[in-house]
């Protein structure tokens, strides 16, 4: 009997073998000969990892095959390949069982559980969006999610339910569209009327315009927001006028009850003054003497000076009464000149009809706030048009104001109709971008530059091509749009030093 070998002595031999008989150095070469050395079965090592690898994806549909999984999982622990064998015999088995047992029960197709009750949450998740005045279409949905939700549901009745229910969806969807564009046509309507009402006022004018425009399908949410701001603002501005009228009407009033009241008061002194007069105008062609006329006289003067003093009086309150008129007046007229500027047209520019400055700015608050509360990014780009003053010295002022208003146009149809295009001085302009990161907003500006070398601007029969220098900055989180619009400044300062008709990111 030998003694049995140290292991390091049989890896030493090991490799010597594998070198003297030129194999491979390969792990299982190593082992086999290991194994040949030690005097062991040759056996290849037992795979636990990749056992265990597909274990975890199997899955078990019933208890049994859940019980075959435990027995499965303590034979790769044991590394018995016959417990594992056994195991997976069973497993399978299971498995088919349980299907056998769900075809027995149910017919031939049957839907796995958990899509039965996703299904059924996708139909009550989709109702209310189809509106609650069919009951048809509320029953129907009522059946199928009862069929989805029993166990094991069989798919051939869940079939026939379920093409009822696009059936009525789709007539319930049809009217819902309807529903949706009548309601549309009804406002617009509404709100033609209202501006026909009053023609005559160019803020309430203003307003309507913005209004139409905005409730214009296709209807977006962005939309409906700018409807709703509009409105508040119609309705708040209204309001402050309406009131400041009433206020105004009930100041005229009291003044006219005063005017009435010193015009009774001036009357009532003439009355009594023609008394006194008549009085001692008898007295006096009663009078013999001098000394008789005397008193007499003094009266008639006294009479006389009250009169005069009582009419200046009247004079004197009646013009303090004229001066609150003209005031009032004039405050009047200063409401009204604050509602004509804060009209729609005065968020426009009136020559490229792009938003102006104060528009701009309202546009900002309105889509940095909307990027906080939504999480989405937003861009800002500024412009400015190259040699700008060369081409108004070359073809005249009119031309240049002619190329802006080609540059705003072009700018419109090429951007998102969710972007906003603003004057920001002369030559610059600022476009907003919601929902644009850096580098689509660098991208959606140059698509922009070229799309303006294609549309040829002619200042009478001459051919001019337009170009400008862009940057172009992300609003960070926290970053006001003043801070986001210096630094698309700087960059488009340095797309004109990189030698313009470029865009740089800030
Ligand atoms: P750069 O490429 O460096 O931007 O050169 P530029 O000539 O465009 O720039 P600069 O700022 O020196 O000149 C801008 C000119 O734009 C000056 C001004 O006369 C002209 N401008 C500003 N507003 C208007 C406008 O409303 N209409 C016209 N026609 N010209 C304007
Ligand atoms: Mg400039
Ligand atoms: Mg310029």
């Amino acid at each position: 009997m030998n003694e049995p070998k140290h292991p390091s002595d049989i890896a030493r031999e090991a490799l010597k073998y594998l070198a003297t008989h030129h194999l491979a150095p390969t792990p299982a070469n190593y082992q086999a000969c290991y194994n040949e050395i030690a005097n062991l079965p040759n056996l290849p090592p037992f795979p636990e990892w990749q056992l265990r690898e597909l274990l975890d994806v199997l899955a078990a549909r019933n208890e049994a095959q859940e019980d075959a999984l435990g027995k499965l999982s303590a034979a790769i622990s044991r590394h018995s390949w016959q417990g594992f064998k056994e195991a997976l015999g069973a497993f399978v088995l299971a498995g088919e069982t349980g299907i056998r047992a769900t075809v027995a029960a149910n017919g031939v197709n049957a839907l796995p559980g958990d899509f039965s009750s996703k299904f059924a949450y996708f139909i009550e998740c989709v109702l209310p969006a189809l509106g609650e005045e069919d009951s048809r279409i509320v029953e129907v949905a009522g059946e199928v999610r009862q069929m989805l939700s029993a166990p094991l549901t069989d798919v051939a009745p869940v079939q026939a339910a379920l093409a009822s229910l696009t059936r009525q969806a789709v007539f319930a969807a049809e009217e819902q569209a309807e529903i949706k564009n009548s309601l549309l046509k009804l406002l617009h309507l509404i709100i033609e009327n209202i501006g026909e009402l009053s023609t005559d006022d160019s803020w309430l004018k203003g307003q309507i315009d913005g209004l139409l425009a905005s409730v214009a399908p296709p209807l977006t949410l962005r939309h409906l927001d700018e409807m709703e701001r509009r409105l508040r603002d119609v309705m708040e501005k209204q309001g402050r006028a309406k009131s400041r009228a009433v206020e105004a009407q009930q100041e005229m009033r009291q003044m006219l009850a005063e005017f009435i009241e010193s015009l009774g008061a001036m009357n009532q002194s003439s009355v009594d003054f023609e008394g006194r007069i008549e009085t001692s105008a008898r007295e006096i062609a009663q009078a013999n003497t001098i000394e008789d006329l005397k008193p007499l006289l003094g009266d008639v003067i006294s009479a006389t000076q009250a009169m005069a003093q009582e009419t200046a009086q009247s004079r004197e309150k009646l013009k303090t009464l004229q001066d609150k008129v003209v005031v009032t007046e004039a405050e009047l007229t200063h409401l009204h000149q604050e509602l004509d500027s804060a009209s729609a047209l005065a968020r426009h520019d009136p020559l490229t009809d792009a938003l102006n400055r104060k528009g701009l700015e309202e546009a900002m608050e309105r889509e940095i706030s909307s990027m906080r509360r939504k999480e989405t990014p937003l861009s800002i780009s500024l412009l400015d048009i190259d040699n700008f003053k060369k081409l108004n010295d070359s073809f005249g002022h009119d031309a240049g104001d002619r190329a802006l208003v080609h540059l705003a146009d072009v700018t419109r149809r090429c951007m998102r109709p969710s972007d906003t295009l603003a004057r920001y001085g002369g030559e610059e302009f600022v476009v907003l971008m919601p929902d644009t990161l850096l580098e689509d907003g660098i991208e959606a500006m140059a698509r922009l530059q070229r799309e303006l070398t294609k549309a040829i601007y002619m200042a009478g029969s001459e051919k001019i091509l337009i170009t400008f220098s862009a940057g172009v900055a992300q609003v960070a989180p926290e970053e006001s749009g003043t801070d986001a619009i210096r630094r698309a400044d700087q960059a488009m300062y340095l797309a004109k030093r990189a030698g313009k008709n470029r865009v740089m990111g800030g």
